[in-house]
């Protein structure tokens, strides 16, 4: 598609999912494609009292969501599941566009939303709290759930509607608002997602401003942030970004819940399938061109099948077609600007000035017009130097070797980050013990399969420098609620707890 075609395909799209034509001509915040870098419109931007505007709306619209029971709060998260699902194709290829995934992988993405919204509606009819035994007689104690307030939701570039949609889904139906702070390197999606949702909002009738999109830089980000009338502010992004906001909020006493940066590891033990780990590595180190929260950066290998994996995953590496994301034999996209092509160049000629040995790829793809398309990298390393121990956002993998499972760990749980983690191994000791309490130390761990792709009904987060931070299944719901535990007194007498007497 040519760069006018590209511009025009995205208003028609636009147009198609109800966002109108949000383009003004003196807009500071211009909209790219990463495909061929080819700007695709501008937008204004917003300003922090813009954000205070839309944060009161959703203060309002929460007092009156709040007292809607939830199975029919989960009523508009059902009507955003079934938009999604009628406009799957154009969000996605939306998506392909903004974020430059290949076209499943945006399809992809979109099929997550929808994921979530049903087991967002599933959960609106079980936000239930214990029943607790009472020591005094004639009483009893519960926890109930409440909803919680305005929700702030600050999303990276990568995951540009999903994210939103695991805070939202879950955040709608446990009765709070939504004031969405997109990536500035994907607003059109988010102006996309925003509007199905109005027209999801419009049609159960829920209040006006309960969910709204703020669009600017990281000033607008701030504010969000900042306010105080915003009691979860729930940021994904870099690592970098979540120190900032972390001691924002704390100064405030709100609550963040951060999804930030991996470095995640597979390790391939002796007796691991190597038809299947060569699989796995290869969609989570080259899937999203690198580009995922969850993607494999380093493979610690036992050194008796090192060379065989090395050799099996270069041939791998040498099939994969790099190009346009629209093309459907595409499977590695562009990295989403230059500014993440002069990180990866630099990482792997750093990974080299470290002794490490380029096995394949490291540079730009020759004749791929425009975007910033590069050959991903294998580099296999003597050691665990700092480069390693960084997240390089591209397709880069470092290859680590170990002799015994204990130093293979050590190696894993060496760096700063703790997101996701993998084992191939057919030994059940040895996958026991990665998944136990003196195994990976990361949020996610996997046997035989990858560290990315994760499905939505586990809960998705990561230890130490990723943040803590847990969305999407499970019990993740309860980040987006407030407990209260009330304790019931049905007789006629005031016992008080532990024995203590009084008057
Ligand atoms: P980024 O940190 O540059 O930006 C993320 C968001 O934070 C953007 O909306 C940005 O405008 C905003 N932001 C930046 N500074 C801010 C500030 N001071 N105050 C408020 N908001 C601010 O990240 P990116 O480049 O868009 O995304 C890539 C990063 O995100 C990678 O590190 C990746 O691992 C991480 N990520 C993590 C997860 C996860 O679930 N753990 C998921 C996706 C991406």
């Amino acid at each position: 598609m040519s760069t006018l075609d590209l511009s025009t395909r995205t208003r028609e799209i636009l147009s198609a999912l109800g966002a109108g034509d949000p383009f003004t001509d003196d807009g500071a915040l211009v909209a790219r494609s990463p495909i061929d870098g080819s700007e695709l419109g501008r937008l204004a931007a917003q300003s922090p009292d813009d954000v205070a505007a839309a944060v009161g709306a959703a203060q309002t619209a929460f007092e009156a969501w709040r007292v809607v029971p939830a199975p029919v709060r989960g009523h508009l998260v059902r009507e955003l599941g079934e938009l999604l699902r009628e406009h799957k194709e154009l969000l996605g290829e939306l998506v392909s566009i903004e974020a430059g995934k290949i076209r499943s992988e945006g399809l992809g993405e979109v099929q997550e939303m929808i994921d979530i919204c049903e087991f967002a509606v599933g959960l609106s009819r079980q936000l239930h709290g214990l029943t607790i035994a009472s020591e005094r007689p004639g009483h009893r104690m519960m926890e109930q759930w409440h909803p919680l307030g305005v929700v702030g939701v600050i999303s990276a570039f990568n995951f540009p509607v999903a994210v939103w949609s695991w805070n939202a889904a879950l955040a709608l139906v446990a009765g709070d608002a939504v004031v969405w702070k997109p990536s500035e390197k994907t607003l059109l999606t988010a102006l996309a997602c925003q509007a199905l949702l109005d027209e999801a909002a419009r049609r159960v009738g829920a209040p006006a401003g309960l969910a709204s999109v703020v669009v600017g830089d990281a000033a607008v980000g701030e504010a969000l942030v900042d306010d105080p009338r915003v009691p979860l502010v729930s940021a994904t992004g870099s690592t970098r970004m979540g120190k900032l906001v972390a001691p924002r909020v704390a100064a405030r006493l709100g609550r963040c819940l951060l999804e930030l940066g991996g470095n995640n590891a597979a390790i391939v033990a002796p007796s691991a399938d190597l038809d299947l780990a060569v699989r796995g590595i290869v969609f989570s180190a080259v899937g999203t061109a690198g580009q995922r929260c969850t993607s494999l950066r380093r493979v610690i290998v036992h050194e008796s099948v090192h060379d065989e994996l090395v050799a099996r995953l270069s041939k791998a590496y040498g099939t994969l077609s790099i190009g346009s994301p629209l093309d459907a034999a595409t499977l590695v996209g562009p990295l989403v600007d230059d500014a993440a092509t002069d990180g990866f160049l630099a990482a792997v000629a750093q990974a080299q000035a470290d002794g490490g040995h380029l096995v394949t790829g490291g540079g730009r793809a020759d004749g791929v017009a425009g975007g910033q398309y590069v050959v991903p990298a294998i580099v296999d390393m003597p050691a665990q130097t700092d480069i390693v121990k960084q997240e390089t956002f591209a397709p880069l993998l470092y290859v680590l070797t170990y002799r015994d499972l204990d130093e293979a760990i050590a190696l894993h749980n060496e760096v700063a980050q703790g997101l996701s983690s993998a084992i191939f191994t057919l030994d059940v000791r040895e996958a026991e013990t990665f998944t136990s309490a003196t195994g990976s130390d990361c949020g996610i761990a996997n046997v035989n399969i990858g560290t990315s792709g994760a499905e939505i009904g586990g809960a998705f987060g990561g230890e130490k420098e990723t943040g803590g931070g847990r969305e999407s299944g499970s019990d993740a719901w309860k980040a987006y609620m407030r407990r209260t535990t009330n304790t019931i007194n049905y007789s006629t007498e005031l016992p008080l707890a532990q024995g203590v007497e009084f008057g």
